[in-house]
């Protein structure tokens, strides 16, 4: 059975002090307000994951996951941190191949396989994003290309391997853009990842395989969109950093 899952992506903001104040404003909403069993996971700056970890506890139902990981497990790679590293400090969750990181950085699919090798080499789950940008959604080829991206990263594992990974349709034009994408648009491309997933490896498996939405999530527009059938939660950006905004989202999955 897929989990439901609401993971904010706090991307490169918040100081210290704000990052523990905006905790502790999630902590005490979610424990007064948040009932069924949707995963929680705050994905912080790297600075801030050990001691979000830390305020949230050993019994919280928050998680905490990174927003990157490095390919290689460790050595002459200034500025990096490795699967391996999360994994010591007890971070469960490694977000790979943000649409960011394809853009501004380069990252390509098979680069992104390695990625989500070592975050599954550590006995981490990947949140693999996935989705088009404007121009491929216009030209009407965005199937294409998504099932590509999740071919090209997560097609070598195995059945096993992938029921480990939890993937983030993402459409590049809806993240941050106030533009979300229709409850329609973001339940056909979830069922065209999920067939695409059945067709490889299985309906079983495909069935056990949470897919997110993500892309200018917000309380108005959770609810209908988490409602879909093949919609199992979100990946939160901007709404995030707002704590009643946050937790009013998990309460619509
Ligand atoms: C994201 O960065 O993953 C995201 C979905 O951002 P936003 O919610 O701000 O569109």
């Amino acid at each position: 059975m897929r989990s439901k899952i609401v993971a904010g992506n706090w991307k490169m903001n918040k100081s210290l002090e704000e990052a523990k104040a905006l905790t502790s404003e999630i902590m005490a909403m979610v424990a007064d307000e948040v009932k069924g069993d949707t995963k929680i996971v705050l994905c912080t700056p790297f600075p801030y994951l050990l001691s979000t970890k830390n305020q949230l506890g050993t019994n919280s139902r928050i998680e905490v996951g990174a927003q990157n990981c490095s390919e290689h497990d460790s050595g002459a790679y200034t500025g990096e941190t490795s699967a391996s590293m999360i994994k010591s400090i007890g971070i469960p969750y490694v977000i790979i191949g943000h649409s960011e990181r394809r853009q501004y950085f380069g990252e390509d699919g098979k680069l992104l396989a390695k990625k989500v090798d070592k975050v599954l080499a550590s006995e981490l789950t990947p949140i693999f994003c996935c989705g088009e940008p404007l121009e491929i959604r216009e030209a009407g080829t965005h199937e294409a290309l998504v099932k590509k991206q999740v071919e090209e990263s997560l097609f070598h594992l195995t059945a096993k391997a992938v029921q480990k990974v939890v993937i983030a349709y993402e459409p590049v034009w809806a993240i941050g853009t106030g533009k979300t994408a229709t409850s329609q648009q973001a339940q056909d491309m979830h069922a065209v990842i999920r067939t695409y997933l059945a067709e490889r490896y299985g309906k079983e498996v495909a069935e056990n395989i949470s897919i997110l939405y993500g892309g200018s999530v917000k309380p108005d527009n959770a609810r209908e969109i988490f409602s879909c059938p093949d919609v199992d939660g979100g990946l939160v950006g901007g709404a995030s950093l707002k704590s009643r905004d946050f937790v009013d989202i998990i309460k619509g999955a």
